[in-house]
C-alpha cells in the first residue's frame, strides 16, 4: 500500500490510498469499509456536513442491503429505529387491494430515512474511524485516470486555493450531478430511458394515513403514499415532465392525493404543512462498465433508477460493499479478482432493478396515460397479482430484491 502523507494543507501534493468523490451513501460506506480495514483515504464533498444530514430522499431498505451494513458494523442504529414494512397495498378502480409480501417470502423492508443513515455513516466514518473528509469543497477534477497515477484536485473553501490529491484509486461516488461521470472517455456506453413523466416529490408534517405503502393508480395520474417517521410522510403525485412546483398549491397537492388515494373503506388522508416540493422528471441511465481506468463508480453516478421501485439507494450500497471489499482485498493483499470482477457484479443487479423499474412505471402510468389499450393492460397486471400465485410470488421477489442470483 502505498504510504499517507497525512497532513493537508503543506503546500505540496497529499497522497491517500483512495480518494472518495462524494459523501452520499455510497461514497460514505465505502470510506467506512476502507477505514474498518485501516486502508486510508480521503473523502471529498461539496455540501456541509449539516446539508447531507438532513437532505431528504429515499428511505426504503431492503433486507440484504440491511444485512450487508450490519455485517460491516455499520447498521446499530438502524436495525434499533427503522420500521419493518411487511405489506403494501395498491388502490384502484375505488378499491383497496393488500399485498402481503411477509406472508408470501418470509421479508420484510425496512423504512429508514436516508437523511439518518447518512448522519450515522459519517459519524461512524469521520469521529469513530477516524476517516479524513472535506466538506464545502469546490470545482473537484480528476485527473490522469488512464495512469496508475490518478489524482484529484479541488479548491479548498477556506483559502481558495487549489489543492491536488494524489492516489491509487478514485471511488467516484458523487451522484447523478457530479463531476465523475463526465470524466469517462467517449467509449463508454450509457443508455438512457426518459420515462415521459414526472412526479411532483412532497414531505408533509404529517403522520402516515395508511399502516403500510400505498400506490394509487387513477386516471388523474398516479399518487403514492410512504411512511417516513410517525410524523412525516412521503407523498408523489405523477405531474407533467417539467412541471413547476408552485403549479400546485397546498389545496391543489391535497385535494389531488384526496382524490386519487380514495377508495372504499379508507379515511380521508391526514394532512399537514408540506416541507419538500420539487419536481423529479422520471428518467434512468446506466454507466458501461462502471469503470474507466483507476477510477470506479458507485452509486446514482453510475446508475440512476427513477424513485419508482425505491431501489437507488440500495444499489448504491451494493456497490459501495462490492467496491469497499475489492479495493481493500487488493490494498491489502495485492487480490485483483474484486476490482476486476466489480463492474459486472454490479450491473447484473443495476439492470435487474431497471427492468422491474420500468415494469411497474407501466402499472403505475398507465391508467393515466389516456390510452386506452395501455389502461387495459395496467389492470391485467394488477389484476394477475392479486389472483396468480406465481405472479405474486414473482412480484414480491423483484419488490424484495430477493432474487437467489443476479
Ligand atoms: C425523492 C427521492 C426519493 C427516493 N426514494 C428512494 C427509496 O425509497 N429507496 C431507495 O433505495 N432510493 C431512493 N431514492 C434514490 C436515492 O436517494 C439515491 O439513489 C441515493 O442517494 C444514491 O446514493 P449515492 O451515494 O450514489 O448518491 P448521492 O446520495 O446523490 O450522494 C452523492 C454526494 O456527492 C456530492 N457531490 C456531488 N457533486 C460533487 C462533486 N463534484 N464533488 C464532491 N461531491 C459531490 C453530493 O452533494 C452528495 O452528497 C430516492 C431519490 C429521490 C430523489
Amino acid at each position: 500500500m502505498t504510504p499517507t502523507t497525512p497532513h493537508p494543507n503543506t503546500g505540496g501534493p497529499q497522497r491517500f490510498p483512495v480518494v472518495v468523490v462524494g459523501a452520499g451513501p455510497a461514497g460514505l460506506a465505502v470510506g467506512n469499509i476502507l477505514r474498518a480495514a485501516s486502508v486510508d483515504c480521503l473523502v471529498l464533498e461539496t455540501e456541509t456536513r449539516e446539508f447531507i444530514e438532513r437532505r431528504p430522499r429515499a428511505g426504503v431498505l431492503e433486507e440484504w442491503a440491511v444485512r450487508g451494513l450490519q455485517q460491516r458494523g455499520l447498521a446499530d442504529n438502524l436495525v434499533e429505529r427503522a420500521q419493518l414494512h411487511t405489506e403494501c397495498e395498491f388502490r384502484f378502480a375505488g378499491e383497496r387491494f393488500r399485498f402481503s409480501y411477509v406472508e408470501l417470502t418470509g421479508h420484510h423492508h425496512y423504512v429508514y430515512p436516508q437523511p439518518l443513515l447518512v448522519t450515522d455513516l459519517v459519524r461512524e466514518y469521520a469521529d469513530v474511524r477516524g476517516g479524513e473528509i472535506r466538506f464545502g469543497v469546490r470545482d473537484v477534477r480528476v485527473h490522469d485516470l488512464d495512469t496508475d497515477r490518478p489524482s484529484v484536485s479541488y479548491v479548498d473553501p477556506a483559502t481558495g486555493r487549489r489543492e491536488e490529491v494524489r492516489c491509487d484509486f478514485v471511488a467516484g461516488c458523487d451522484g447523478a450531478r457530479g463531476v465523475t461521470r463526465a470524466a469517462l472517455p467517449d467509449t463508454a456506453r450509457i443508455s438512457r430511458h426518459d420515462y415521459g413523466t414526472g412526479w411532483l416529490a412532497l414531505l408533509a408534517e404529517a403522520p402516515p394515513s395508511n399502516d403500510c405503502v400505498v400506490f394509487g393508480i387513477h386516471p388523474n395520474g398516479f399518487a403514492g403514499h410512504m411512511a417516513r417517521s410517525p410524523e412525516v410522510t412521503r407523498y408523489y403525485l405523477e405531474c407533467p415532465p417539467g412541471d413547476d412546483p408552485d403549479n400546485w398549491s397546498h389545496e391543489r397537492v391535497w385535494s389531488e392525493l384526496q382524490e386519487r388515494l380514495a377508495a372504499t373503506g379508507t379515511g380521508p388522508l391526514t394532512e399537514g404543512r408540506l416541507i419538500e416540493k420539487r419536481v423529479l422528471d422520471m428518467h434512468s441511465y446506466v454507466v458501461e462498465p462502471m469503470v474507466f481506468g483507476r477510477l470506479f463508480l458507485a452509486g446514482d453516478a453510475a446508475h440512476l433508477t427513477a424513485p419508482i421501485a425505491a431501489k437507488g439507494m440500495n444499489l448504491a450500497l451494493h456497490d459501495a460493499f462490492l467496491l469497499g471489499d475489492a479495493l481493500v482485498a487488493y490494498l491489502t493483499k495485492g487480490e485483483e479478482t474484486g476490482l476486476d470482477g466489480y463492474s459486472e457484479g454490479c450491473l447484473r443487479r443495476v439492470w435487474d432493478y431497471q427492468e422491474f423499474s420500468q415494469w411497474l412505471s407501466e402499472v403505475y402510468h398507465g391508467t393515466s396515460s389516456g390510452d386506452a389499450y395501455r389502461a387495459g393492460t395496467t389492470f391485467a397486471r394488477l389484476r394477475r397479482l392479486f389472483t396468480s400465485p406465481a405472479a405474486a410470488a414473482a412480484f414480491a421477489e423483484q419488490y424484495l430484491g430477493t432474487a437467489p442470483a443476479y
